[in-house]
C-alpha cells in the first residue's frame, strides 16, 4: 500500500507521520494507538475488498502523548489497472468526542440519581424528567412534557415563590428554595428545590435544569452520616419544652469552617467531604452524652446540649471543640487545616422560641467570622439590633434599586499636561430617605450579600451610555469609567452581555467606556471572572486596576490581564511631599506601568502641591477635591460645554 498524497493538514493532525510514505504506507499506522491501527487496517482492508466507503473513528497519538480522536471518512476506487485508489478524508473530533464523553456520564448520573433532576425550556416549560423526578411527583417524563412547574405544586406552594424563582433564574441564573409537591395519589411533600440556567454559546439560558430533595424523609447526611437541619429543629423543639419544663437552659452552638471553599479546592471535593466527616466525628467526640451533633449546610455544624448551669460549662465545650479541630487533617498525604468559627446563644438568656435561638446563634456565628479564623461569640443584644437595622437597611436598598432612585454622579479625570476635562469617573450614590447619605463602601457590599449587585450595576452602566451619548458631540474622545466589584465579575453571562448590545445597539465606542477593576481580581481571576472580562474586551472597552498599591500590585498579573491603566490610590497620593516615601512609591509605579505600556491615573488629589509633584513625574491623569468633586451629569456636561481647564 502507498500515499500517493496528503494535504498540509494532515501533519498537523499527524505530527509523528513519517515524511514519506509514498513508497510504504505501513508506518503510518504507527501514528495511531496499536488497538486502534489493527482495527483500522483491518477495516481498510475490507472497505476495499468490498468496494464500500471506509468509516472509522480511531485514535491517533498526538504530540507529547495527547490522543486525538480521527474520524476517516473514504472511498475507495477501482482503477483500470486493477488496482485501488482510496479518497478521503481524516477529521478531527476530539472535541466531539470529549463532549460526548462527558453527556454519556451526566446521562447516566441523570438516570441513576436519587434526587428527582427536572430539565425545562426557558421558560419553565417541563422538556423531561428523570425516573426519581417521576416517582416523587408521581407522573411519567411523558405525562409532565410541556406542563409548567407550577401545575406540579396544585396550589399549595404560594405563587410568589414561583415569580421569586422566576426572577432569581432571570437575574442570577440560580434559585433555591422549598415547593411542596402533591403526587397523583394526593401525597404531600416538602422539597427542596435548586433551579440552575443552562447557557448556551450566546450566553443566552437555553435550559433551566431543576433539581428535587425531598426534606421530608432525610434525617441523615449523606456525607457526615450526622442528623440533618431537620432533625436538628425537631430536636431543639423537644430540648426547649423540656427545658422550659424543668426551669433548665439549652445551648445552641453554630459551627462554621473557616475558609472551607478553599479547602475544598485545595483537596478537591472527595477529599473535602471526607474532612467534613472527619470534622463532624471529632465534634461528635467533644460533646458528652445528652448533647446532638449536626450538619446544618455545607460548612456547617451545630451543637444543641441541654445544660444545667452557665456561661462556664458551654466555654468548656467551646474549647474542646476548638481543642479537637486543632489538629491537621489528612484525608490523603496532603494535609489541611480546618478551624471553625463558633457563635452561641442560650435559651432563655436570649431568645425564647427555637427559631429565635437558631437565628441568634446565627448572628453570633456571623459576627464570629468577621472577627478572623477560629474565632466564638456569645449572642449579645447589640448583634440582634445590629441584625434589625441590618434587615431594614436591605428592604430599603431593594427598593431604591428597584424604583431606580440610586444617583450616579460623576467625577472628573484631568489631564495633568494640559488640565483638560478628559474622563470621568462613575461613583454611585444612595440618599437614604431618612438615613441620608449612605457610603457605596457600605452599601455596595451589602448589595452584594442580597444578590443585587448586578442591578445596581446595570443601572450604573445605563447612566454611564447615557452621559458619553451627550458628551459625545461636545468631545468625542470623553471616556467613562465605572467599578465593578469582583462579585459582579462573575455575575450571569447574560448580564455582561445584554449591557455590551447595548454599548453596540447606541453606537458607542467601547473604547470610550473603562471597567475599574481591583487588584484582587487578577489574583483570584476564576473563570466566570475572565469570561466577563473578554466579554467586554471584544467589545473595545478598556481596564484599569483600581486602588493600585494597596493590594498585591503584581506585574505579572498586570500583563496578564492586559489593562490600560492603573489608578494609583488616595492613600498614596495623601502622603505624596518633596522626599517622602509616598513620592518615591509613586514615582516607581509611574515609571513600570508607563514601561508597561500602561497609563496612570492618580486618585484623590487634594492640594496643588500633590498635583505639582504626580505632574513632573510625568503621571498622566488625575482626579480629586483638588480638581472637582463628583458632580451630576448635567454639571458635567456644562463643564464640557464650557470647555473647563483645570491646574
Ligand atoms: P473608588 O473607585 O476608589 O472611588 C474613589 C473614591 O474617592 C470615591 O468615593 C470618591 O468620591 C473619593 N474621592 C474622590 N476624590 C477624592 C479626594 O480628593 N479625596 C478623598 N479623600 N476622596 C476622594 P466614593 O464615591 O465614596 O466611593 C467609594 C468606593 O465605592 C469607590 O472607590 C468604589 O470602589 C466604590 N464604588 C463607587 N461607585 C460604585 C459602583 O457604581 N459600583 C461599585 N461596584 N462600586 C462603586
Ligand atoms: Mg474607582
Ligand atoms: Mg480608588
Amino acid at each position: 500500500m502507498t500515499v500517493p498524497y496528503v494535504s498540509e493538514g494532515f501533519t498537523d493532525l499527524f505530527p509523528n507521520a513519517p515524511a514519506r510514505v509514498d513508497a510504504d504506507a505501513a508506518p503510518l499506522w504507527d501514528c495511531f494507538a496499536p488497538e486502534d491501527a489493527e482495527r483500522g487496517e483491518a477495516s481498510l482492508r475490507a472497505a476495499v475488498r468490498e468496494n464500500r466507503p471506509w468509516h472509522e473513528r480511531l485514535r491517533a497519538i498526538g504530540e507529547s502523548g495527547v490522543d486525538r480522536w480521527v474520524l476517516t471518512d473514504a472511498v475507495p476506487q477501482r482503477e483500470p489497472d486493477g488496482s485501488t485508489i482510496v479518497h478521503g478524508l481524516f477529521t478531527d473530533v476530539t472535541d466531539e468526542v470529549a463532549a460526548e464523553e462527558a453527556l454519556r456520564v451526566s446521562a447516566s448520573v441523570y438516570a441513576s440519581t436519587r434526587d428527582g433532576v427536572v430539565i425545562m425550556a426557558p421558560n419553565g416549560t417541563i422538556i423531561d424528567a428523570n425516573p426519581s423526578f417521576e416517582a416523587v411527583v408521581g407522573f411519567s417524563s411523558e405525562a409532565l412534557a410541556g406542563r409548567d412547574l407550577r401545575a406540579l405544586s396544585a396550589g399549595i406552594t404560594p405563587a410568589v415563590v414561583f415569580e421569586d424563582m422566576r426572577t432569581s433564574v432571570e437575574r442570577h441564573g440560580f434559585w433555591r428554595g422549598e415547593i411542596v409537591t402533591r403526587s397523583r395519589l394526593g401525597a404531600v411533600a416538602t422539597q427542596m428545590l435548586t433551579v440552575s440556567a443552562v447557557y448556551d454559546d450566546a450566553g443566552e439560558v437555553s435550559h433551566l435544569v431543576g433539581v428535587l430533595t425531598s426534606l421530608d424523609n432525610i434525617h441523615d447526611d449523606l456525607v457526615t452520616g450526622l442528623p440533618t437541619r431537620q432533625v436538628l429543629e425537631d430536636r431543639l423543639v423537644q430540648a426547649i419544652e423540656a427545658a422550659r419544663r424543668s426551669g433548665q437552659r439549652v445551648a445552641l452552638l453554630l459551627l462554621g469552617v473557616d475558609r472551607f471553599r478553599d479547602i475544598n479546592e485545595t483537596l478537591g471535593h472527595r477529599l473535602g467531604d471526607l474532612v467534613l466527616k472527619e470534622i463532624g466525628e471529632r465534634l461528635v467526640s467533644a460533646v458528652r452524652d445528652g448533647g446532638t451533633v449536626a450538619r446544618v449546610g455545607g460548612d456547617e455544624f451545630a451543637i444543641l446540649v441541654p445544660t444545667e448551669a452557665s456561661g462556664s460549662d458551654i466555654e468548656d465545650l467551646v474549647e474542646r471543640c476548638r481543642g479537637v479541630l486543632a489538629a491537621p487533617f489528612s484525608p490523603s498525604e496532603r494535609s489541611v487545616q480546618a478551624n471553625a468559627s463558633i457563635g452561641i446563644a442560650v435559651y432563655p438568656d436570649d431568645a425564647a422560641t427555637d427559631a429565635a435561638l437558631m437565628l441568634a446563634a446565627d448572628q453570633a456565628l456571623r459576627v464570629a467570622k468577621g472577627e478572623g479564623p477560629a474565632s466564638y461569640r456569645f449572642f449579645t443584644s447589640a448583634m440582634q439590633a445590629e441584625a434589625r437595622a441590618r434587615a431594614a437597611l436591605s428592604g430599603d436598598l431593594r427598593t431604591a434599586i428597584a424604583d431606580g432612585t440610586l444617583e450616579v454622579l460623576f467625577q472628573p479625570v484631568v489631564s495633568l499636561a494640559s488640565g483638560e476635562l478628559v474622563k470621568a469617573e462613575a461613583l454611585v450614590r444612595w440618599d437614604h430617605p431618612t438615613r441620608g447619605p449612605i457610603s457605596p463602601g457600605v452599601f455596595v457590599p451589602l448589595a452584594e450579600s442580597l444578590g443585587l449587585v448586578a442591578d445596581i450595576g446595570d443601572h450604573v452602566f445605563g447612566h454611564v451610555l447615557d452621559l458619553l451619548e451627550q458628551a459625545r458631540d461636545l468631545q468625542p474622545a470623553f471616556a467613562v469609567s465605572l467599578n465593578m466589584s469582583p462579585l459582579e465579575l462573575k455575575a450571569a453571562p447574560a448580564v455582561h452581555q445584554r449591557r455590551v448590545s447595548e454599548l453596540r445597539r447606541r453606537s458607542i465606542p467601547g473604547s470610550l467606556v473603562i471597567v475599574e477593576i481591583t487588584e484582587g481580581v487578577m489574583v483570584e481571576l476564576n473563570p466566570a471572572a475572565a469570561a466577563t472580562i473578554a466579554t467586554y474586551r471584544d467589545a473595545d472597552v478598556e481596564f484599569a486596576i483600581d486602588d493600585f498599591g494597596t493590594g498585591y500590585s503584581s506585574m505579572a498579573y498586570l500583563q496578564q490581564l492586559d489593562v490600560d491603566f492603573i489608578k494609583i490610590d488616595q492613600a498614596f497620593v495623601g502622603g505624596l511631599a518633596p522626599d517622602s516615601g509616598d513620592l518615591a512609591l509613586c514615582q516607581a509605579m509611574v515609571v513600570m506601568a508607563h514601561s508597561l505600556n500602561l497609563a496612570v491615573i492618580a486618585e484623590g488629589i487634594e492640594t496643588a502641591e500633590q498635583a505639582e509633584l504626580l505632574r513632573s513625574m510625568a503621571c498622566d491623569f488625575g482626579q480629586g477635591y483638588l480638581l472637582d468633586r463628583p458632580l451630576t451629569a448635567e454639571q458635567l456636561l456644562q463643564r464640557l460645554r464650557e470647555g473647563a481647564r483645570y491646574l
